[in-house]
């Protein structure tokens, strides 16, 4: 009995090592393959829920004393860019040993992107931190928590004599651009958002976005009623298309509006138009050539932001050829402003994104096939639409100034390092 309970038990033990044997003979690659994909929704995602608390009190980050100041400085703004749109280009535009711009900053670091009320920001906000190096509730601009207006780096600069210019994609009214010139409780007060920058001190303001100027009775958007474009025209210089960006010295010491469409730039809707309308590269160089114009009758530098603002409206909208061109359009701005730096060294240059859009995912197109190169790109936080992301974005810097972004900043953070890099004198502004 005994003994044939040990053949028993000897007999099992060899069929389970044989049977584990056979597995490892067939490869554990056949059973990784071939396991069956489940199929389904973003809705039926693993997901763990939690309340998370917001401190209103925010670290901030002790910044290195810059010595040899920035003369200029050029902010760039990917609306919705994090790592992932960053490396989704890199890997569409050249593979992974391929570089974009970024790549070739000597400076990197990562930005906290929460707004005073929320995890996940919106543009106003976060604008609104890298402009007044303050938090506020999600939809406001350039106004804290309780409303009121915060002097912003523009206003700030102005005051030591720099020139500032304003460029985005969107129109030009939208929040990100708006966060830089304007004081308004709601991103969506759109007529009071034009009419405080043509009061602004802002010598360029460049994008789209004619419809805001317009009231509605005359095709416009403006409800109420005030043809905002007659006072540009009266006031301000008004150009509508990129020719116009050729000769600089053309416009005097006005405001120049740029307004190249009737809403955004590259609109889907008005194929007829793109021919007329400018890239980011086009209006940075037409905004740091006039600039040297204002330099050379007294000013002591320029502040440039531009802003890509669709990268953000593409990853909303899931769409990666969309954001493969937006981010082709960035990487010229880009470009050129790192050309630019290299050449006159006295040039700050800095680039980061408000927030993520989208939860851009770089996977294996079959998961179980990691060495086959075809490579999804997926939007992972709505199917059709998706929102912002509170991951943090990174930052990248050259030029005088730049060793203080590194590491892990908050927004707020930004707008310091980016003031500490400035010569801020208070010796008066150039523009009357
Ligand atoms: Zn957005």
């Amino acid at each position: 009995m005994r003994s044939k309970i040990i053949i028993s038990v000897v007999a099992l033990g060899l069929g389970l090592f044989g049977g584990a044997k056979l597995m490892e003979h067939l490869g554990r690659e056949y059973i990784v393959n071939n396991f069956p994909i489940p199929s389904g929704t973003l809705d039926d995602k693993d997901v763990y829920v939690q309340e998370v608390f917001i401190d209103e009190k925010v670290p901030v980050k002790e910044l290195k004393q810059v010595k040899n100041k920035a003369k200029n400085i050029i902010l760039f703004i990917g609306d919705g860019m994090s790592v992932s749109q960053i490396s989704a280009f890199r890997l569409f535009q050249g593979g992974p040993n391929s570089r974009v711009a970024v790549d070739n900053f000597p400076y990197s670091g990562k930005v906290l992107t929460h707004s005073a009320n929320a995890i996940v920001t919106d543009s106003a906000s976060s604008g609104t931190a890298f402009s007044t190096g303050r938090k506020t509730n999600n939809r406001a601009l350039g106004v804290d928590v309780n409303g009121q207006p915060i002097e912003n780096i523009t206003e700030k600069l102005d005051k030591s004599g720099y020139v500032s210019s304003i460029i985005s994609t969107s129109e030009v009214t939208h929040a990100t651009p708006a966060a830089f010139i304007v004081h308004a409780s709601s991103r969506y007060m759109a007529d009071e958002i034009s009419i405080q920058m043509t009061d602004s001190k802002i010598k360029n303001i460049l994008g789209g976005g004619r419809k805001f100027f317009i009231p509605e009775e005359n095709g416009g958007n403006r409800e109420d009623g005030i043809q905002l474009l007659d006072k540009v025209k009266t006031n301000s210089i008004l150009i509508t298309d990129k020719s116009e960006l050729t000769d600089p010295s053309l416009y005097g010491d006005g405001q120049v509006f740029g307004l190249f469409a009737d809403e955004h730039l590259r609109d889907e809707t008005t194929p007829e138009n793109h021919s007329t309308e400018p890239s980011i590269k086009n209006m940075l160089e037409f905004s740091v050539n006039r600039s040297k114009k204002f330099i050379e009758s007294g000013c002591r530098g320029f502040f440039v932001m531009a802003e890509a603002s669709q990268v953000d409206w593409a990853s909303h909208g899931n769409d990666f050829e969309y954001l493969m061109r937006e981010m082709t359009d960035l990487e010229g701005g880009i470009k050129w402003a790192l050309n630019y730096a290299k050449k006159n060294k006295d040039t700050l240059v800095v680039v980061t994104a408000d927030h993520e859009t989208g939860g851009l995912l770089i996977e294996p197109n079959d998961p179980r096939k990691y060495e086959n190169l075809d490579i999804k790109f997926s939007f992972n936080t709505g199917i059709g639409r998706g929102s912002h992301t509170g991951v943090p974005v990174p930052i990248y810097a050259y030029g005088p100034g730049a060793e203080n972004f590194t590491g892990t900043l908050d927004n707020t953070d930004v707008f310091r390092a980016l003031l500490a890099a400035a010569n801020q004198d208070n010796s008066g502004s150039c523009i009357n």
